[in-house]
């Protein structure tokens, strides 16, 4: 069973100085303790006014948001999106990166985006190539192919299956970074869950939950 209203603030799965010097202290305690929370609360707030939606899970409302209620479709949509993506954003960082993608995910990276030096290179074209707030991604398709996208706001890359994802507004890095978000990309890329994304590719190929669950 999937989750559905009320949702809940996932823990941050690590100590908020686990991930110095990339990502500090203050900027992991405002970013899931204070806007990662008020996506939370608000989600709540709205789908309280939506019996109806209550039952969806979060890829539901992330995916179908424009079969909602009008007067509640965008706020539903930015903030469902704000819970899912930080999700996965969270869980895809890590004080112990180990050593790179699993064999099958080298492989598919190595066929699909050309080795782990282009993959790097083109999730950092899209994470500076985000024109104001949003985000960069490494998904895949139904059969497994990987590509590199960038969504806009709160959107998520939802039907394709999410494995890895840099969030770059400004509340991501500003505090540490200030402007420099390619600096901020290249800390947060020394502090990937390799062992999560290798987890969630075998996974979406077998059509398993599309976002972390641990
Ligand atoms: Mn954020």
């Amino acid at each position: 069973m999937e989750p559905h209203y009320p949702f809940s603030l996932p823990p941050l799965p690590y100590g908020e100085s686990d991930l110095l010097p990339e990502i500090d202290e203050k900027t992991l305690h405002f970013h899931h303790d204070k806007h990662f929370a008020a996506y939370v609360d608000n989600l709540n707030k709205l789908l309280a006014a939506c019996p109806a939606c209550q039952s969806w899970t979060l890829e539901q409302l992330c995916q179908y948001w424009c079969r909602l209620p009008g007067d509640l479709r965008q706020g539903i949509r930015n903030n469902a999106g704000g819970v899912y993506n930080h999700t996965l954003y969270f869980q895809g960082m890590t004080p112990t990166p180990g050593e790179g993608p699993d064999v099958a995910l080298s492989a598919a990276i190595d066929r699909d985006l050309g080795g782990m030096s282009a993959f790097k290179s083109a999730m950092k074209t899209a994470a500076l190539g985000v024109f104001g707030s949003g985000w960069a991604w490494l998904v895949c398709d139904r059969e497994g192919t990987l590509s590199i996208r960038k969504t806009a706001n709160q959107d998520t890359p939802l039907p394709l299956c999410p494995l890895l994802t840099c969030d770059v507004w400004e509340h991501a890095y500003y505090l540490q970074y200030q402007n420099r978000r390619g600096d901020y990309f290249d800390a947060w890329w020394q502090r990937v869950n390799w062992p999560m994304v290798s987890r969630l590719y075998g996974q979406c190929q077998e059509n398993r939950p599309r976002y972390p669950q641990d």
